[in-house]
């Protein structure tokens, strides 16, 4: 179990500057920062939310839990028969021949234990589910076995098994399989996923201490950047990162607050920018990051609180700013992402960084995306030095080998790309160019965009 919120000394004296983080890592460079200094850097820097709530099991989904779950019972929590059969025992059954039962009695799922003596020639016949007699360790499924005549005494029935059709012990699940009771079912930080759920309601739990949900606030930056609903003009493009990250927010089950677009404007982004932070956990900003004239982002951030600005060895996406503040009156810090303002750029560093840090900070244990490997259908022309994000489309052949390709134009701002793929193909930072049949890592989009 982890100790309660309040036993916890107060957060603020743990923290450490961000150039006492940085300082500390291996390699690092504002200015080419390799994507795992990266990701080490938040790692440093995001710490889980402590504050935690009681939930129903039906409101859990997605949630971390915040301490461990003991099993209070075993589950089964009793021997039971695996199929529809008869109950023998194991040790009666001869190797190398047929053994004929007599049939005594009949138990269904659902029923008491069978309590009546039962003599070594006989057999139960059980359904599934049902709770193995004392005594007896095997189910003879029904399917195997033969029916006897009973001769003169028709309400008395034999069965024929087989020789060598079980083994003592088949078809048997034994009391506490899926868990012990007093046994930790389930750890703090599990995300909880539909299995996680199904687990907990079998202990008879109803309810769940979990961390509390991120808020994370979220705006485009830009005075070319229109709102839905205004007429296109020239020079303008309209806003697609709000609709991009906010649904990977969504994905992620953090509370989103939308803030929609703030103009280049530093009177407009300073006031966003603290009414962001008074809100949120983490605020998350697309565009204003790079050196260009009007990107008034950099420099606001600059203004409140604590910020690295980064120029990430890594395409697409390079530009990246992280940073911190600590809004009066509140323990926790506010976290600043304010990440690229190209399409794909913004949804490449969403997943490679921003989405495993907010995992941290929901309190969840496993957070780097699963990276798996496919061979590349095609050659792709790679420099060392950066990792590539690659927009790729995974398929599997009939021996069950995963190959991936590209989608077509892989410019950072062609979203089409995104849509297309299934999978983003990672080139990593020392990796040189791709040969056709190459193994390559992949993350699949699945469950994540
Ligand atoms: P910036 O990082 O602000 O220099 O923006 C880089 C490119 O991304 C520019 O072409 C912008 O027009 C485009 N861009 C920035 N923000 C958005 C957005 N919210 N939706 C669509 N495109 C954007
Ligand atoms: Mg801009």
């Amino acid at each position: 179990m982890r100790p309660p919120a309040r036993q916890q000394p107060p957060l603020r004296h743990l923290m450490k500057s961000l150039a006492a983080i940085a300082a500390e890592l291996e390699g690092y460079d504002p200015q080419a920062l390799p994507a795992v200094t990266v990701s080490a850097f938040l790692e440093a820097l995001t710490d889980p939310l402590r504050d935690t709530e009681t939930v129903a099991l039906v409101q859990a989904l997605d949630r971390v839990l915040a301490a461990d779950i003991v099993s209070p019972i075993s589950v089964p929590p009793h021997d039971n028969a695996a199929m529809d059969g008869y109950a023998v025992r194991g040790s009666t059954l001869r190797a190398n021949a047929d053994t004929i039962l007599r049939v005594v009695g009949t138990v269904l799922a659902g029923q008491a234990r069978w309590d009546a003596p039962i003599p070594d020639d006989a057999c139960i016949r059980i359904m599934t589910g049902a709770v193995m007699p004392e005594g007896l360790d095997t189910v003879v499924p029904v399917e195997l076995v033969q029916h006897e005549a009973a001769g003169d005494c028709a309400d008395i029935e034999y069965i024929r098994v087989p020789a060598g059709a079980v083994r003592p012990g088949d078809h048997r699940r034994l009391c506490g399989e899926d868990l012990m009771a007093g046994q930790a079912a389930l750890r703090a930080g599990q995300r909880l996923g539909p299995a996680a759920l199904g687990l907990i309601a079998s202990l008879g739990i109803a309810q769940v201490s979990v961390v509390r949900r991120p808020r994370v606030a979220y705006f485009s930056t830009g005075d070319e950047i229109l709102t839905l609903g205004e007429p296109l003009r020239p020079g303008a493009v309209y806003d697609s990162n709000r609709y991009t990250v906010t649904a990977l927010l969504r994905r992620l089950g953090v509370e989103v607050i939308d803030l929609g677009v703030v103009r280049d404007d530093p009177a407009a982004l300073e006031d966003t920018f603290r009414r962001a932070s008074a809100m949120a956990d983490a605020v998350i900003t697309s565009g204003g990051v790079s050196m260009g004239e009007a990107d008034h982002t950099r420099a606001m951030m600059r203004r409140l609180g604590e910020v690295v600005f980064w120029r990430i060895a890594m395409r697409p996406g390079r530009p990246m700013a992280v940073g911190r503040l600590q809004p009066p009156g509140r323990e926790s810090p506010t976290l600043l992402f304010g990440l690229p303002g190209n399409p794909v750029a913004v949804m490449v560093t969403f997943l490679a960084f921003v989405r495993p840090a907010l995992l941290r900070l929901m309190g969840a244990r496993d957070t780097a995306p699963l990276l798996m490997r496919a061979r590349s259908a095609e050659p792709m022309r790679k420099k060392p030095g950066r990792t590539e994000y690659q927009r790729g489309v995974v398929t599997r052949d009939a021996e069950g080998t995963l190959w991936v390709r590209t989608t077509g134009n892989q410019g950072s701002g062609v979203l089409r790309s995104m849509v297309e793929a299934n999978a983003l193909i990672v080139l990593a930072h020392g990796q040189g160019s791709v040969a056709p049949g190459d193994a390559v890592d992949v993350m699949l989009f699945d469950g994540v965009i």
